[in-house]
């Protein structure tokens, strides 16, 4: 029977058989419910293998979820607003979602949840940094520039992290705003930043390619400016401020 599920390419079922089999045995379904049964643990065997493999294409650094972000922390953040962009409806529409603040405040943590309930739902996502995208795009000039850039466009969720962090250089600057003129009203990006949108044209070290770049980024966006205090210094705070008291320092 081996040979017949594997000719069948029935990878799930045949991995799954002695269950399927021990299900009926106690159940003692009829024979179009055991087939059903049968098939079934088939296609939630693929389901599951699709899921695993977007989630490795996506290369996350780490997982982070809504459930786990404490909203309470960053009053200015709307927590209504996070839970309609939960709905992924942005995905469908390519709206772009604009995460900015100071380090600390869970830019990257919104964004990656943001990305695991995108691929949860099906979607194809990928996560990267802007350091690394500008790397990527520019390396191995051998190939054209098609293929590097369609690395970036085929995902349905882009997630730029840290952008302000690196200056351009003027090559870098320009494929930077062909990507985001290739995804534009295309495929949704997610991008977090420290930096304004008004330093922008020093980032890129142009201003006029700025706003040209900020025009397609900006015109379907959720921005969310997040002007809370770091949580990294969550726990930190109160040891410092104690050592400040200690000190005689105010706090
Ligand atoms: P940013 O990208 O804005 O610099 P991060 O998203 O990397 O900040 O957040 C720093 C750390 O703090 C991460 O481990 C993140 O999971 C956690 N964190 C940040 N804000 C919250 C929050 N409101 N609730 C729970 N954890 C948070
Ligand atoms: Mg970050």
């Amino acid at each position: 029977m081996n040979d017949l599920f594997k000719e069948l390419g029935l990878t799930s079922l045949a991995k799954r058989l002695p269950q399927v089999l021990e299900q009926a045995r106690q159940g003692q379904p009829s024979y179009e419910t055991f087939l059903q049964q049968a098939l079934q643990a088939e296609v939630d065997g693929r389901k599951q293998r699709a899921q695993e493999r977007r989630r490795r294409a996506a290369h996350l650094p780490t997982t982070k979820s809504l459930e786990a972000f404490d909203f309470s922390f960053q009053p200015t953040l709307s927590p209504a607003l996070v839970q309609d962009l939960a709905g992924l409806a942005f995905v469908q529409t390519a709206t772009n979602i604009i995460l900015l603040g100071p380090p600390g405040v869970g830019k990257t943590h919104l964004g990656i949840a943001l990305l695991v309930k995108a691929l949860e739902a099906g979607h194809s996502a990928l996560f990267t940094t802007l350091a690394h995208l500008v790397e990527a795009l520019e390396a191995a000039p051998t190939q054209p520039w098609r293929h590097r850039l369609r690395r970036f466009l085929k995902p349905q969720v882009l997630l730029i992290d840290e952008v302000g962090y690196t200056r351009l250089t003027a090559e870098q600057a320009h494929q930077l705003f062909e990507l985001v003129n290739a995804r534009y009203e295309q495929g949704a990006i997610i991008l977090t930043s420290n930096t304004s949108f008004a330093e922008w044209g020093s980032l890129l070290g142009d201003e006029v390619l700025a706003t040209a770049l900020l025009d397609r980024l900006l015109h379907h966006a959720e921005v969310l400016t997040i002007n809370g205090r770091s949580y990294r210094m969550k726990e930190r705070l109160p040891t410092i401020n104690q050592a400040n008291q200690a000190q005689g320092v105010l706090a």
